[in-house]
């Protein structure tokens, strides 16, 4: 038996991928002492791990307070949780023995920890691989559009912040990209090879183990029954950018009074009383569980989020893809590209747009072909067995 320290202060999309790896390794044999934010605590107990906690207020408003417009921003805001985390971490398993780290490619700082605790570390990636030239290339297309009075005092609160880290906690960061990316000498990716772009640009220490989708236990007050047999089509943007009162209004429009059944997740955030009046073949939520509407759905109208595109393919949904941000609009793109779904734009977004999405969708067979092909590609792979196997034969020789 090993012990091993995983963390991951990442929101749902995050968290819900590696439920499956901890369950494995558990019923393997390891002991698995996970940080996360205390809403995830119960899925993980569930799952077999030890629970501690990471103050997620604090960790939020320092990631926020890099800023949010600009990548370089963005990256500013992770450093910036180094100290919400790292200490904190330290402190909780102070005199404690763990044989190798598993961390989120992007939140809680996982290849800083790795580097001070000087742990075999592995990555879980959540959403598509970047190489070190794939990432720069998008940091400087970024960087080009930001006016250059703009981009200054950005840059140098990098410096200052990896100044800071490598002072504070003697880690070198060399790049915008190890911290971002948090690379390591293993990368567990939840995709397939069939679907991540550039998959060639990929060493072996990249595992592509496809989708790792698990039953879970998230509280929710959603009665399946109501659906059964009435083939929905599911609407939901996810659990972090789905505040857009606009959007649901928009979808009321679009396909309130139809033939069709429609279920709608809205996010937690949103109180359902600011949307007025739902029509008769609306079932409106805070939060669904995600994986049992799919199951049921014949569209699945999603914001692209890594997780929800896994889960809709891996269920044999086609997908109508409207990106509110971060890697959204790379994954859209892809299920254009296979053909799997119709990427929209927000901005432009009309209601007859939407309703002549959902026709063409659902009349058009060369996208239920597309989707069924994806899905038996998924079938090829094992998701969290897989990444276990991975972990196992790592550790073997770490
Ligand atoms: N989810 C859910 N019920 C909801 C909304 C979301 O179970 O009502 C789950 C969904 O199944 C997925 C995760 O939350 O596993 C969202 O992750 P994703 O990567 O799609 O998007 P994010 O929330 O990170 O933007």
């Amino acid at each position: 038996m090993a012990r091993v320290l995983f963390i991951n202060a990442g929101s749902e999309g995050h968290i819900n991928p590696t439920i499956g790896v901890v369950q494995e390794l558990v019923n393997r044999g390891e002991e698995v002492v996970y940080f996360c934010t205390e809403a995830f605590r119960q899925r993980l107990e569930k799952a077999g791990a030890f629970v501690r906690t990471i103050d997620d207020l604090r960790f939020i408003q320092a990631f926020l307070s890099g800023g949010r417009t600009y990548l370089i921003e963005r990256i500013n805001g992770l450093l910036l949780t180094a100290d919400i985390v790292i200490p904190s971490v330290l402190e909780q398993i102070e005199g404690e023995h763990f044989d190798y780290i598993i961390h989120d490619s992007m939140f809680g700082c996982g290849r800083l920890l790795a580097q001070i605790l000087e742990l075999p570390a592995i990555n879980s990636c959540t959403s598509f691989a970047q190489t070190r030239e794939s990432f720069d290339r998008m940091l400087d297309q970024y960087q080009s559009e930001v006016p250059l009075e703009t981009a200054k005092p950005i840059v140098e609160r990098y410096h200052s912040l990896t100044a800071m880290v490598k002072e504070k906690y003697g880690v070198e960061i060399q790049s915008p990209y190890e911290a971002f990316c948090n690379p390591a000498p293993l990368t567990i990716v939840y995709t397939t090879k069939e679907f991540q772009p550039d998959v060639e640009s990929f060493d072996s220490s990249y595992k592509f183990v496809g989708p790792s989708i698990t039953p879970r236990s998230a509280p929710n007050n959603f009665d399946s029954t109501v659906i059964m047999g009435k083939d929905p089509i599911y609407i939901s943007l996810g659990t972090v950018f789905n505040r857009a009162i606009d959007f649901y209004k928009l979808c009321f429009e679009a396909l309130g009074e139809t033939e069709h059944t429609i279920v709608m997740s809205v996010g937690t955030r949103t109180p359902i009383g600011d949307l007025g009046e739902i029509p008769d073949n609306f079932i409106v939520q805070n939060y669904v569980p995600q994986t049992e509407v799919l199951q049921q759905s014949k569209l699945f109208i999603t914001h692209g989020g890594m997780n929800s595109t896994h889960e809709g393919l891996y269920y044999g949904v086609p997908l109508i893809v409207i990106p509110q941000g971060a890697d959204q609009p790379l994954i859209a793109r892809q299920v254009a590209n296979i053909g799997a779904g119709i990427h929209l734009h927000m901005e432009s977004l009309t209601s007859n747009q939407l309703r002549d999405a959902v026709d063409h969708v659902l009349h058009t067979s060369s996208c239920k072909d597309a989707v069924t092909a994806i899905r038996t590609s998924f079938g090829t792979y094992e998701g969290y067995q897989q990444a276990a196997d991975e972990i196992f034969s790592f550790r073997r020789f770490a």
